[in-house]
């Protein structure tokens, strides 16, 4: 099977469960696992910030963040089509009585400061309305298609939040790609923001975890709220061996997982019946359309799996596909190949909807 559906698919290489058994552990909730100190400096070090906290996931990462920034009836201003508002299970207003506002996101994944704006009442001193208290961004814009945001507009954003005297957090699950697309490096991304999260369980490979980067009294705040979210963590030097090695190693690799995504898109441009547009896909993600009316989104996934190429539809009926370490350019030939088949002969009978 050629597994397309998610970067998060990726399993930790032999190299990496290796540090595993060596790594020298402690209790992390005591702040004294000496292998997530290391990790939690390198990764600060990394992205140009003062601090950082391993968390178990980009989720608790996220709302563990949301809720260091925002004061209980306070409203958050994040994208309509982010991770944040769409995949966290509304966790920032169970836990933190936070109020979504979401903002409409353009097709390359930018919020328009005309849009964040309109979020702020005429009149703060005015009870009726609940204030914001934090702008969020996501880049690179998963369902946006893997878009990298300009640092430009980034620094449009930060100058924006800072005249509202807002914090400004970023969702980067894959700042590595992000920073790869523009050739900088990642802390000329990070230095935008004044928090940010970040997954090691994506493109980096690591089996578990995500870190949240910023202030150290932010961090302090982090520490707390992670505790209460029971995402305290004993000897999680076994989780920080293997993202260590990740941040040392995986890091530069990721060029091959670009380089596979052109190549996939390139080839899928040319297939009848797909629509791919080769000038969207800046990092490790490909979105098409099936436009062939033999096919619903749903009979092309089913068809696509049963001949061995798993892909994923990721919104709007768009499908996805995303390189990653599990992936060789043979790989991507083999599904190119696979998916020309699968569009010349047509949606396969038992794939059918009854
Ligand atoms: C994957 C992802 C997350 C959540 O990370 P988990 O570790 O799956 O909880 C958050 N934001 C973005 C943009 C992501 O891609």
């Amino acid at each position: 099977m050629i597994e397309l559906r998610s970067d998060t698919f990726t399993l930790p290489t032999k190299e990496m469960l290796e540090v595993i058994p060596t790594a020298v552990l402690g209790d992390d909730v005591y702040g004294e696992d000496p292998t997530v100190k290391e990790l939690e400096t390198l990764a600060a070090r990394m992205l140009g910030k003062d601090a950082a906290i391993l968390m178990p996931s980009g989720t608790m990462a996220n709302l563990a963040s949301l809720m260091a920034h925002c004061p209980r009836g306070s409203k958050v201003l994040v994208g309509d089509e982010t991770d944040i508002y769409i995949y966290e299970a509304g966790g920032a207003v169970v836990c933190g009585g936070i109020m979504y506002e979401p903002i409409p996101t353009q097709s390359d994944g930018r919020l328009r400061i005309a849009d964040l704006e309109k979020a702020f009442p005429d009149d703060a001193s005015d009870p009726q309305f609940a204030l914001p208290s934090l702008i969020c961004l996501e880049n690179p814009h998963n369902r946006k298609g893997g878009r990298v945001l300009p640092l430009d507009y980034l620094a449009e954003v930060k100058a924006f939040s800072e005249s509202k005297h807002l914090p400004l957090h970023m969702d980067a699950a894959r700042i590595f790609n992000a920073a790869l697309a523009l050739d900088v490096p990642v802390s000329e991304i990070a230095q935008h923001a004044d928090s940010l999260q970040f997954c090691l369980s994506k493109g980096l490979s690591a089996p578990i975890g995500s870190m949240v980067l910023g202030s150290e009294r932010f961090i302090e705040k982090v520490y707390r709220i992670r505790k209460m979210l029971g995402g305290g963590m004993r000897q999680a030097g076994v989780i920080a061996a293997p993202a260590l090695f990740s941040l040392t190693n995986m890091v530069n690799r990721l060029a091959d997982d670009h380089a596979n995504a052109r190549r996939l898109a390139e080839g899928l441009n040319k297939v009848e019946g797909i629509e791919c547009n080769v000038d969207e896909v800046e990092t490790n993600m490909v979105f098409f359309r099936i436009v062939d009316p033999r096919f619903t989104w749903q009979t092309f996934v089913r068809s696509a799996f049963h001949e061995g190429v798993h892909v994923a539809e990721l919104g709007h009926g768009r499908i996805r596909a995303v390189t990653h370490s599990g992936i060789t350019e043979r790989d991507i030939d083999c599904a190119l190949d696979i998916i020309g088949r699968v569009m010349r002969s047509g949606p396969m009978d038992l794939c059918q909807d009854s």
